[in-house]
């Protein structure tokens, strides 16, 4: 049995772990991301006694994640302090003499998921994490989608809610679909964390909206098979319903397809590898490397 190392490599934390090709997790860690060098140090420090035959890496980004491109392997523009512009992927390779897969973190869960969980056997899904930012990776034919860069599905154009009144807070874009929906502008559009809010507050409608307008564009665009809603804020159960019938809302009838129409439990679904999504993404991407 080959075992596989993983890092989940998040802008909060890191999560090491080993486990098979089968993606099951036979162990894992998880440490806050400080600089690059501490943090690099726990992450070999970790593995140093373990034998592994590939590694993954889900990362946060923006990286470059094209194999070939002078700055593959790299964290780019990310605003988080001494990150922008490190070399991750090298960094690794000078330690593990190992094939290395390396890809955004949402890339890894929709491969996981795929290769896994939720969408096992299906070559066209989408993972959406809703947390801290707004992030979706898409399976297309079986694989991952790699363009200029990567897909940065999270700061499309939404229209606003007609109750809501927050300005956004996407540093780019004020009101884009992470400006208005990530968990942080939940809580600067109430006052309080979104996980105190009641299970019936309005910001939960609202939330909704703008979570199927983005699913009703990645339907029609990239006509997935199913679609994976993860991360900190879909803790809250309830949106999971509201988002169904409110995407049926906006779609309008257009997509003449029963696994839409129903827009039904087996259609838009929570990670079926639950808080370790990430974690087997990586694996998967080790798995592939
Ligand atoms: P990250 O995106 O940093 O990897 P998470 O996916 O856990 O981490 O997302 C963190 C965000 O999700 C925070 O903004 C937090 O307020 C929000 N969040 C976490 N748990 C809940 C919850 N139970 N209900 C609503 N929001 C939550
Ligand atoms: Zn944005």
């Amino acid at each position: 049995m080959k075992i596989l190392g993983a890092i989940e490599a998040g802008g909060t934390k890191f999560v090491c772990g080993i486990g098979t090709e089968s993606g099951e997790i036979l162990d894992k860690v998880s440490f806050p991301t400080t600089t690059p060098n501490e943090t690099l140090a726990q992450v070999e420090e970790y593995f140093r006694n373990k034998t592994i035959a590939a590694l993954g890496i889900g990362s946060f980004g923006p990286i470059d994640p094209r194999p070939g491109s002078p700055t593959y392997g790299y964290v780019t523009s990310t605003p988080k302090p001494h990150w922008g512009g490190f070399n991750l992927l090298g960094e690794l390779r000078k330690h593990f003499d190992v094939p290395i897969g390396f890809d955004t973190d949402v890339n890894g869960a929709v491969l996981g998921e795929a290769k896994f969980g939720a969408a096992r056997g299906l070559d066209n899904c989408l993972y959406i994490t809703v947390g801290t930012g707004i992030g979706a990776g898409a399976l297309v034919n079986g694989q991952l989608i790699h363009g200029l860069s990567h897909p940065e599905m999270g700061h499309i154009i939404v229209r606003r809610h007609p109750q809501d009144q927050y300005e956004g807070h996407c540093p780019y874009h004020k009101d884009c679909l992470e400006g208005l929906a990530a968990g942080p502008a939940i809580e600067a559009r109430w006052g309080v964390k979104g996980s105190e809010l009641g299970t019936d507050h309005l910001a939960w409608a609202i939330e909704a909206d703008y979570l199927a307008q983005a699913l009703v564009n990645y339907i029609l665009i990239l006509a997935p098979q199913k679609i994976i809603m993860g991360g900190g804020v879909m803790k809250q159960q309830q949106l999971f319903p509201l988002v169904r019938s409110r995407l049926l809302e906006w779609l309008n009838g257009y997509v003449q397809h029963e696994a839409v129409l129903n827009a039904a439990e087996d259609y838009i679904v929570p990670p079926g590898l639950g808080d370790n999504a990430g974690l087997c993404g990586a694996l998967a991407l080790a798995a592939q490397a």
